[in-house]
Formats: structure tokens, C-alpha cells, sequence
């Protein structure tokens, strides 16, 4: 699925989503699908890690 930011008119895979402007004041921020997909992404992958290192 591709998806559009609003307010900088870029698209990407929905895969690869993730808000390439984080520290821009963003006014649809709290809605934004991209920002939310990126989000969840990192908080699994530093999830990962943490598991990974606690495994070791
Ligand atoms: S949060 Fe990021 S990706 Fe979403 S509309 Fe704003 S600038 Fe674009």
C-alpha cells in the first residue's frame, strides 16, 4: 500500500513507512498513519534487541 504524507506530498510503500521530517512541527502528526506505522517499527526493533541482548 502506498501512502502520502500530507503534509510534504511524499509517497512510500507502507513496508517502509516511517515520518522522514520527526522534528518538523506537524499539524495532521497525531493522525498520521506514517508517523504511527515508523513508530510502532522502532519500538519493535529496540523490543528485539532488548530481548536479543537479554538472551545472550
Ligand atoms: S507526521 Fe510526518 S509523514 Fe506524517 S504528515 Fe506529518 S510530516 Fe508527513
Amino acid at each position: 500500500m502506498i501512502l502520502e504524507c500530507e503534509k510534504f506530498k511524499e509517497s512510500m510503500e507502507s513496508e517502509e513507512a516511517e515520518c522522514r521530517h520527526p522534528d518538523d512541527y506537524c499539524q495532521t502528526r497525531q493522525s498520521c498513519m506514517i508517523n504511527y506505522i515508523g513508530k510502532e517499527r522502532k519500538r519493535e526493533q529496540a523490543q528485539k534487541k532488548k530481548k536479543a541482548v537479554q538472551e545472550e
